[in-house]
């Protein structure tokens, strides 16, 4: 873990323009797109994560510390996504609200369908990011639906003036999301039961949803590189099942992917799990077009 530099000491949060907007900071640039949907004018966001890195693993800045200590609300995905980084920007925020557990924290998983819970004892021992079930909720639209409800509650009670706001917008949002995943649906019904191999272990939410067949990882345990054998193995699984696509995050070097795609003939395909993973992927929505398009364009240039 990198360790926070603050070279000046924080400016006094009251030595700030006043400011009527509601300050909400985000791990993700989904949540952030979402908040913006439901928060309209009354809100500006700031997500601490960009789309084209990883989630798991973001470099602490100082400018994220000063967005902190100025928030009035904090959405995480929980779960330890963001351990490697939050828990350290919210101790230097100076920012008790935000706090977990305080007014100004929302878990963005609670009351979300969160696939792949361990059973048992967990210890981070087993070399694994994602000790409490998998934190890539998100890339199911049912999810995104409770976020957004989640949302709505708790900017409704941080800024209960804003409520009728908050439960217009929600209900706009809800019902694009609606009509959207109809379409989603319909265009990757023919998909149905398409295997899959992913990079990192980010879509169980996404393929229960559309209905797709995540048969491996490209890394042996969430957060660990490839290796030798376990690629010779994805190999020979790809073969044995004639699996046609790789699907990886922005994030991670394709030359593993290419490696393998190179022994089987699958087809490598950069999917995108976060919001702003490229330009044209600027909300929540438009995340899901895009990587229902690409998925589509890729199995029939397969044919
Ligand atoms: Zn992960």
């Amino acid at each position: 873990m990198k360790k926070l530099l603050l070279f000046a000491i924080l400016p006094l949060a009251a030595a700030a323009p006043a400011s009527a907007k509601l300050k909400v900071v985000t791990s993700l640039q989904d949540f952030a797109s979402i908040a913006d949907a439901i928060g309209g004018n009354r809100v500006e966001t700031f997500a601490i994560a960009k789309g084209y890195q990883d989630s798991h693993f973001v470099d602490p800045k100082p400018s994220f510390v000063l967005k902190l200590n100025r928030a009035d609300l904090l959405i995480a995905a929980g779960l330890e996504l963001e351990l490697g980084y939050l828990p350290p920007l919210i101790d230097q925020s100076r920012n008790e609200k935000i706090h977990p557990g305080n007014r100004g924290y929302l878990d963005a998983s609670i009351g979300c369908e969160v696939l792949q819970r361990p059973t048992g004892i967990v210890t981070r021992a087993m070399g694994d990011v994602h000790p409490f079930g998998n934190p890539h909720y998100w890339t199911d639209p049912d999810n995104g639906r409770v976020i957004a409800r989640s949302i709505a509650a708790k900017l409704s009670n941080i800024d209960p003036s804003g409520r009728a706001d908050y439960q217009r917008n929600l209900a706009a949002f809800e019902a694009k999301l609606a009509a959207k995943d109809k379409e989603w649906l319909a265009k990757m019904a023919p998909y149905t039961g398409t295997k899959v191999v992913t990079f990192h272990n980010s879509w169980p939410n996404f393929a229960k949803h559309f209905k797709l067949d995540v048969r491996g990882h490209i890394e042996p345990k969430p957060g660990i590189p490839p290796t030798p054998s376990h690629t010779l193995e994805i190999i020979n699984l790809i073969k044995t099942e004639k699996i046609p696509l790789i699907l990886v995050e922005p994030y991670f070097d394709k030359k593993t992917p290419n490696y393998i795609a190179s022994k089987t003939g699958a087809t490598v395909l950069t999917f995108y799990p976060s919001v702003g993973g490229r330009p044209d992927i600027p909300d929540y929505f438009s995340r899901f077009d895009y990587d229902i398009d690409s998925f589509i364009k890729a199995m029939k240039e397969r044919r």
